[in-house]
C-alpha cells in the first residue's frame, strides 16, 4: 500500500504563478525584498520587481518572442534574476537557467535541447554565449546582455533594457490568465537534471507544480512553529543558492515574495563573504547544501564571525551525516533540519517540519498532498525499516522531460509515480536516504551525469572506452574515470592530457578530481551497457586503498 503524507491535504490554487505571488487587489509593498549583499541600497521591492517584470514581458512581446517559447538565462546571481524569472514565467514563456560556469559545449547542449529562442547573458559570459549560440544555430540578434546595471553594447550585443517599454507603458500590462487546467499543463521552467540515467534533460515544471511546492514547503516550515506563516517574527535570508537551480528559484525568488522576506543576494559564493553577510545583516535562516556545513565545521574563519542571529538552517540537495548536522547545531546553537528533493519534484517532497529537534539525520516526513512507496529490486514493496527505491506521487511532480516522451515514460508512470533513483528507509513516517541507485554523481551538491562525462571522454581520440563514477573521499563525492585507451595510445596518452581535454569541455564541478585510472576493459553487458555495479565496486575498493 502506498504511504500517504500524515498531514492534511492542502487546497492548492491552480492559476498563473504571478497571480498567486501577486494577488489581485493587493498593492505590492515598497519594502526592499531582493537586496544586493554588496550594496544594500541596490535593491528591488515587490512593487519595482513587478514593474520590471511587466516591462520585460511586454518588451519580449514587442521583439516577437511568443508565449510557449524558452528564454534562456546565463548569468551569476544578481537582484534582476528574479525579474527575468517572473517576467518570463508570468507571460507564459519558459525560463531556463544555465550554470554560469558552463563551457561552450555545455551551453550548446542546453540551447539546442531547449530550442531557446532568446538568450539573456551576463556581459562577463558573453564570449561563451556567442560561441555557443553560433554552434547551436541561435542568431546573434537573439542574444541580449543582462545584468543588474545598464550595459553599453559589447561584443555586438545590445542590452536587454533597450527593448523594454517605459514604466508607464508597462503599468497597464496584465499577465495572461491561466485556467485551472492550463495551470497544470503550462510549462513555467525547464531546469536540467539527468534523472536516474543518461544525459542532462530539461525538467518541465508547470505553474501548478510551483504553486503546489511553495504551499507544501511553507506548510512544512511553519507547521510546528509557535506562529504561522502569516504571523511570524521578522526573518532575513541570504540568497547564495544558484538561481539556475530549483532550490534557489523556489526560496530566493518565489518564497521570498510569497512570505515577504528580505533576501540579501550574493553574486558569488565566497565563504568569508558569506560569514560577513550573516553577521552584518543578522541573517535568521539559511538554506544550504552539505558542502557549506562542511565549511562551517572545518574552516577556521567560522569562529571569527558572530553568527548568533541564525535560528535555523535547512540543509538539502545531497547527503548530510547526522554527526555533522549535530555538530553544527551545537556549535551555532541553532535548529538544523534536512529536506529531500530533486528537480523532478519541483524542489522538495520530504522535509523535517521546522521547529522539530531531530538528531537522527532524517530527511523528514512526506509533504502534504504527496504519497510514496519503496520498492525492492524486484519491484516489491518493502516493509518499515527496509531499504527500497523511493517512488513519489503528488501535485509537485513535474510534467515530464522537455520534448523527450521516451525518458518521461521511463521515469514517470502513466498514473503519476516518479522513480527517484534514491534508496530510502521509512520508520513511523520518517525517512532516511541510505543510498543512491541511479547513475548520478553529486559534487558540491551539483549534478554530474556519468553518461555526460563518458561522452566527453570518448570525444578524445586516444580513448577507446570509458566509464565514470562517483568516488567518496573524506565524505565528499568526486567524479572518477576508468579509461581504456586505443592500443596505439597505450603508454603514451597521459592523465594530464585527459584532464586538459575535460577542462576545455566541461565546467569545474565535472572535472575528474577523483582521478583517472587506465584499465584494459570497461565491463559491459552484451547490449553495450556499462555494468555500473562493477565500476562502483572498483571505486569503493580504490577509495578504501587511498
Ligand atoms: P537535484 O535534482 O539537483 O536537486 O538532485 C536531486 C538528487 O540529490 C536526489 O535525487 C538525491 O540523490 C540528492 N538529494 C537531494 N536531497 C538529498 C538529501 N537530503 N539527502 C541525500 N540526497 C539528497
Amino acid at each position: 500500500m502506498p504511504f500517504k503524507s500524515p498531514f492534511p491535504d492542502l487546497d492548492i490554487p491552480k492559476c498563473n504563478l504571478l497571480d498567486y505571488l501577486f494577488p489581485a487587489g493587493q498593492t505590492p509593498s515598497e519594502t526592499p525584498i531582493w537586496i544586493d549583499a554588496k550594496d544594500a541600497n541596490h535593491n528591488l521591492t515587490p512593487r519595482t520587481l513587478l514593474q520590471w517584470s511587466k516591462r520585460l514581458a511586454l518588451g519580449l512581446d514587442r521583439i516577437g518572442s511568443k508565449p510557449g517559447e524558452v528564454v534562456m538565462i546565463h548569468t551569476p546571481n544578481h537582484i534582476f534574476v528574479p525579474v527575468a524569472y517572473l517576467g518570463i514565467v508570468g507571460s507564459k514563456r519558459i525560463f531556463s537557467g544555465a550554470n554560469p560556469a558552463y563551457t561552450v559545449s555545455e551551453m550548446v547542449h542546453q540551447i539546442s535541447n531547449t530550442q531557446a529562442s532568446l538568450l539573456l547573458v551576463h556581459p562577463s559570459l558573453a564570449e561563451t554565449a556567442i560561441a555557443a549560440a553560433r554552434k547551436a544555430g541561435l542568431p546573434k540578434e537573439r542574444i541580449f546582455l543582462f545584468s543588474d546595471t545598464p550595459n553599453a553594447s559589447a561584443e555586438g550585443l545590445r542590452d536587454w533594457r533597450e527593448f523594454l517599454p517605459s514604466t508607464s507603458e508597462a503599468d497597464a500590462y496584465q499577465f495572461p490568465h491561466i485556467s485551472e487546467r492550463g495551470s497544470t499543463m503550462t510549462t513555467a521552467t525547464v531546469n536540467y537534471s539527468s534523472g536516474t540515467t543518461g544525459l542532462p534533460k530539461g525538467v518541465e515544471v508547470s505553474h501548478h507544480n510551483l504553486i503546489a511546492n511553495l504551499d507544501q514547503t511553507i506548510y512544512m516550515r511553519y507547521l510546528k512553529k509557535p506562529w504561522d506563516a502569516s504571523n511570524r517574527p521578522r526573518e532575513v535570508w541570504l540568497g547564495f543558492l544558484p538561481l539556475y537551480h530549483a532550490y534557489g528559484q523556489l526560496y530566493t525568488i518565489a518564497m521570498a515574495q510569497k512570505l515577504q522576506i528580505p533576501v540579501y543576494i550574493m553574486k558569488q559564493f565566497q565563504y568569508e563573504e558569506f560569514l560577513r553577510a550573516i553577521q552584518t545583516y543578522k541573517i535568521t535562516h539559511l538554506q544550504v547544501a552539505p558542502p557549506i556545513m562542511v565549511m562551517m565545521s572545518k574552516r577556521p574563519e567560522t569562529k571569527r564571525y558572530d553568527l548568533s542571529s541564525v535560528t535555523d538552517i535547512l540543509c538539502g540537495a545531497a547527503p548530510l551525516s547526522k554527526e555533522l548536522q549535530n555538530e553544527i547545531s551545537k556549535r551555532l546553537d541553532c535548529e538544523i533540519v534536512q529536506g529531500w528533493g530533486m528537480t523532478e519534484v519541483t524542489c522538495g517532497a520530504i522535509h523535517v517540519p521546522g521547529g522539530t529537534i531531530d538528531d537522527s539525520g532524517s530527511v523528514g516526513q512526506l509533504d502534504p498532498n504527496c504519497e510514496c512507496t519503496l520498492l525492492d529490486d524486484n519491484g516489491k514493496e518493502v516493509g518499515p525499516g527496509a531499504p527500497g527505491e523511493l517512488y513519489v506521487r503528488g501535485p509537485n511532480i513535474c510534467i515530464g522531460y522537455w520534448r523527450n516522451p521516451r525518458e518521461t515514460k521511463e521515469s514517470i508512470s502513466p498514473d503519476g509515480w516518479l522513480k527517484t533513483g534514491d534508496v530510502a528507509v521509512v520508520k513511523d513516517g520518517w525517512f532516511w536516504i541510505v543510498d543512491r541507485k541511479k547513475e548520478l554523481i553529486k559534487v558540491n551538491a551539483l549534478q554530474v551525469a556519468p553518461a555526460e562525462l563518458e561522452a566527453v571522454l570518448l570525444e578524445f581520440d586516444p580513448i577507446a572506452d570509458a566509464a565514470a563514477v562517483g568516488i567518496t573521499l573524506e565524505g565528499q563525492e568526486w567524479p572518477r574515470a576508468y579509461v581504456h585507451l586505443k592500443d596505439e595510445f597505450k603508454g603514451k596518452t597521459t592523465e594530464k592530457e585527459i584532464h586538459a581535454h575535460m577542462k576545455e569541455k566541461v565546467a569545474k564541478h565535472k572535472q575528474l578530481v577523483g582521478g583517472i585510472v587506465f584499465v584494459d576493459e570497461i565491463p559491459k553487458l552484451q547490449s553495450g551497457k556499462i555494468v555500473r555495479k562493477v565500476v562502483k565496486d572498483w571505486a569503493k575498493r580504490d577509495a578504501a586503498g587511498m
